[in-house]
C-alpha cells in the first residue's frame, strides 16, 4: 500500500516540522503575556516577535497587527470592526466574508475576476460610506483578484479597503501598502502554521471597533489572553513561507503538467485559466464526473481533494464561485487540486492514474 497524497492545501496545509517544533517549546512558557513578571515578559517577548514575522510577510508594521483566532474572525472583524455603512464584497469572496454582515455584491466574469467597473458604480451610485472587500487569490479557483486597482478605484470615493489574503500570503508576495490595501486578513493554516489562528492587519490610520471586548489585549482591538503557542507557531510559518516563496515556481510547473495530462481527456475545463492563478491550485469540470464521485474514489485511492470549497463542510453543496463565474452543471463535476510544500511529482503521477481509472470505470 503506498502512503496517502495530500493534495488540498487550500482547505489546510500540513504543519511545516519547524513549526510544530516552535509550538512544542511554547507549550512550556509558563507566563500570561500579560503578566508583568518575568514569566510574562518572557511571553509577551515571543507574542512580539511572531507579530513581526507575520507582519513581514504582509508588508505592514508590526503594530498594525492583531491577531485572531483565524481568518473567519479576522474576516468578521474587518468587516463588523471598520464601522462603514455599506459593504462591497465580490462575489467569490469567502462565505466569511459574505456572512459577517450585510454585503452588496459586485460580479465576477467567467474568468473569475472581478468587474472593476461595476464596483466603480456601486461606489458612485451612493454617497454613504463604504467599505470594499476583496480577495487577494480565490480558495476555489486561484484567481489572483486586481487589489490594487480596486483599492484606487475605493479611495477615488473615500471607501475603505479590505483584502482577504488568506490563500495567498505564502503563495505570491504580498504587500499591504503596494496593494493599498487598509485592511488584510491572514491565516496561519495556510500557511503551514497551525489551525486556529489568523491576524487582521489594519493601517494606521483606520478605526476598528473591537468585536471581542472584555480585556485590553491586542491594543484594545480584540480582547482574550493570547493562543501563545499557536501565535509562536504562526510566526514561524509566517517567516518559512516568506522565505519560500521561490518554490513556488516548482509548484507552478506540477500543476501546470497535472493540468496537461487531464485536459488530454475530451470537454475538461479549467476555471479560471484565463486568468493569473496561485501556482498551486487547479479546479477544474469533467463533463458528467460528479464532484462527490471524484473526491469519494480518489480517496479510496488514496488521493485527498476536494470539491469546490471544502472549509467547513464534509458536505457537497454548489460552489457559489463557480456560479457566479456562470458555470451551470459543470459546477456540479468540478473538483479542485491544491498543493503545498509538501507536493512531488509522484503525487501528480498518483493523481492522474487513479483520475484516469475512475474515467475509464465510467466509460466501460
Ligand atoms: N478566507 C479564505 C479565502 C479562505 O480560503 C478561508 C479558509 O479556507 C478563510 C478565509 C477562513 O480562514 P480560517 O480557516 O483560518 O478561519
Amino acid at each position: 500500500m503506498l502512503p496517502p497524497v495530500y493534495m488540498d492545501c487550500n482547505a489546510t496545509v500540513p504543519m511545516r516540522p519547524a513549526v510544530a517544533e516552535a509550538m512544542a517549546a511554547a507549550l512550556e512558557l509558563v507566563g500570561n503575556p500579560s503578566s508583568v513578571h518575568r514569566f510574562g515578559r518572557l511571553a509577551r517577548a515571543r507574542v512580539e516577535e511572531a507579530r513581526g514575522k507575520v507582519a513581514a510577510l504582509v508588508g505592514a508594521d508590526a503594530g498594525e497587527v492583531t491577531f485572531t483566532s483565524g481568518g473567519t474572525e479576522a474576516n468578521n472583524l474587518a468587516l463588523a470592526g471598520a464601522g462603514r455603512e455599506r459593504r462591497l464584497v465580490s462575489a467569490i469572496e469567502h462565505v466569511s466574508v459574505l456572512q459577517a454582515a450585510a454585503c452588496e455584491l459586485v460580479p465576477v466574469g467567467a474568468d473569475g475576476v472581478i468587474h472593476l467597473e461595476a464596483l466603480r458604480s456601486l461606489l458612485a451610485g451612493d454617497p454613504r460610506p463604504a467599505l470594499v472587500s476583496l480577495m487577494l487569490a480565490n480558495n476555489e479557483t486561484g484567481a489572483i483578484q486586481p487589489v490594487a486597482e480596486a483599492a484606487a478605484i475605493a479611495h477615488e470615493h473615500g471607501a475603505l479597503l479590505h483584502c482577504d489574503a488568506v490563500q495567498a500570503a505564502g503563495r505570491i508576495p504580498v504587500d499591504m501598502r503596494r496593494l493599498g490595501a487598509d485592511l488584510m486578513t491572514v491565516s496561519a493554516h495556510k500557511l503551514g502554521g497551525p489551525q486556529g489562528c489568523g491576524a487582521l492587519a489594519v493601517a494606521a490610520h483606520v478605526p476598528l471597533a473591537a468585536m471581542i471586548r472584555g480585556g485590553g489585549q491586542e491594543r484594545g482591538r480584540r480582547a482574550g489572553t493570547e493562543n501563545l503557542p499557536a501565535i509562536v507557531g504562526f510566526g514561524v510559518a509566517a517567516e518559512l513561507a516568506a522565505g519560500a516563496l521561490g518554490e513556488q515556481a516548482a509548484l507552478a510547473t506540477l500543476r501546470n503538467g497535472l493540468e496537461a495530462r487531464v485536459l488530454v481527456h475530451r470537454g475538461v475545463r479549467v476555471f479560471a485559466a484565463a486568468a493569473p492563478r496561485l501556482p498551486n491550485t487547479s479546479c477544474f469540470a469533467t463533463p458528467g464526473l460528479e464532484s462527490a464521485t471524484q473526491v469519494m474514489a480518489l480517496d479510496l485511492a488514496g488521493i485527498a481533494v476536494s470539491a469546490g470549497s471544502a472549509c467547513s463542510s464534509g458536505k457537497v453543496a454548489a460552489s457559489h464561485v463557480l456560479r457566479a463565474m456562470g458555470a451551470g452543471a459543470e459546477a456540479g463535476w468540478a473538483i479542485r487540486v491544491s498543493l503545498g510544500w509538501q507536493s512531488e511529482s509522484s503525487h501528480i503521477d498518483r493523481f492522474v492514474e487513479a483520475w484516469q481509472r475512475l474515467l475509464a470505470r465510467r466509460a466501460a
